[in-house]
């Protein structure tokens, strides 16, 4: 069964809309499908219905931002009800500050000699207040300040490189409750991709799991084929459920649907015991 867990429609950092985004994964294989928005729910009901109309089975989805330790952490939330008080409430606080970050990182990158930078990363925003590095990063590579969209994430926007503004997201243990709030299941997503020591992956699982996170992400656009590997084994190591997606964002712009390869069979896939 092809199923793809993880990707973003241009209510949060993707390109496309979610009716698009619907038909591109069905197009490419894909038959069971969640949209994860970055905290935003917003996407769903459109999502759902092209989904359906495509004959896909589709998921309620959410990736949550997290502040962990002072890296950002992303938790992702499957089979959510997306009426649920808590976890609306929840998002919409993540959510808020997202403009007046923007306009610091325009600031910054200003001072590195870059102007119009705010204007220019709204242009490719559908909604202001979801505005995102990603949007930045779709600017920089529109201007030629960078070669692509990876490269922008090389030169700028990350820690101790102009137009990275630290913010405060989601606390791991809220982010969790909401989602279980939700009647969902939480995912760490793209363990690999944090840069963290052994020691400080160890804790963050541990925490993670006494948080009632269920699964980690083994197969994704943001793993290496060394990635699936590893994360394979730490899944089994812990007992995590495993889960597969592909962080989908837009054509041309990192993984697409329906080109990774399935999990590993000796792992336990999060959704064994889905009625799908
Ligand atoms: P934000 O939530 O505004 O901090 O933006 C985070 C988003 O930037 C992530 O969801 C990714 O889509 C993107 N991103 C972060 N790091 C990278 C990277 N190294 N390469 C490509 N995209 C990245
Ligand atoms: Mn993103
Ligand atoms: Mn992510
Ligand atoms: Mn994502």
């Amino acid at each position: 069964m092809n199923i793809d867990l993880h990707c973003h429609s241009n209510v949060s950092d993707g390109a496309l809309a979610p009716a698009e985004v619907a038909r591109r994964a069905a197009c490419n294989g894909v038959e069971v499908w969640a949209l994860t928005d970055h905290d935003q729910l917003a996407g769903l009901t459109e999502a759902r219905e092209a989904a359906l109309a495509a004959g896909m089975r589709f998921v309620d989805g959410v990736e949550v931002s997290v502040t962990w330790r002072g890296s950002t952490i992303h938790v992702v939330g499957l089979r959510i009800d997306p009426e649920n008080g808590t976890l609306v409430g929840g998002l919409a606080k993540v959510r808020g500050g997202r403009l007046e970050r923007a306009r610091q990182m325009a600031r910054d990158l200003g001072a590195a000699g870059i102007d119009g930078a705010l204007e220019g990363a709204l242009r490719h925003a559908a909604n202001p207040a979801m505005v995102s590095r990603t949007h930045f990063a779709r600017f920089l590579a529109e201007i030629g300040a960078v070669a692509d969209t990876k490269d922008a994430f090389r030169n700028y926007l990350v820690p101790g490189k102009p137009g990275y503004v630290a913010h405060q997201w989601a606390a791991l243990a809220d982010a969790v409750g909401w989602i279980r709030a939700a009647g969902g299941e939480a995912v760490l997503a793209h363990p690999g991709r944090y840069g963290l020591s052994a020691g400080a992956m160890d804790a963050l699982l541990r925490e993670f799991r006494e948080a009632g996170g269920e699964a980690i992400e083994v197969v994704t656009g943001s793993h290496s084929p060394d990635q699936y590997r590893h994360f394979a084994a730490v899944a089994a190591q812990y007992d995590f459920a495993a889960s597969r997606g592909s962080d989908f964002h837009g054509p041309q712009e990192g993984a697409e649907f329906g080109t990774l390869p399935p999990l590993d069979p000796a792992l336990r896939p999060m959704w064994r015991d889905w009625a799908l």
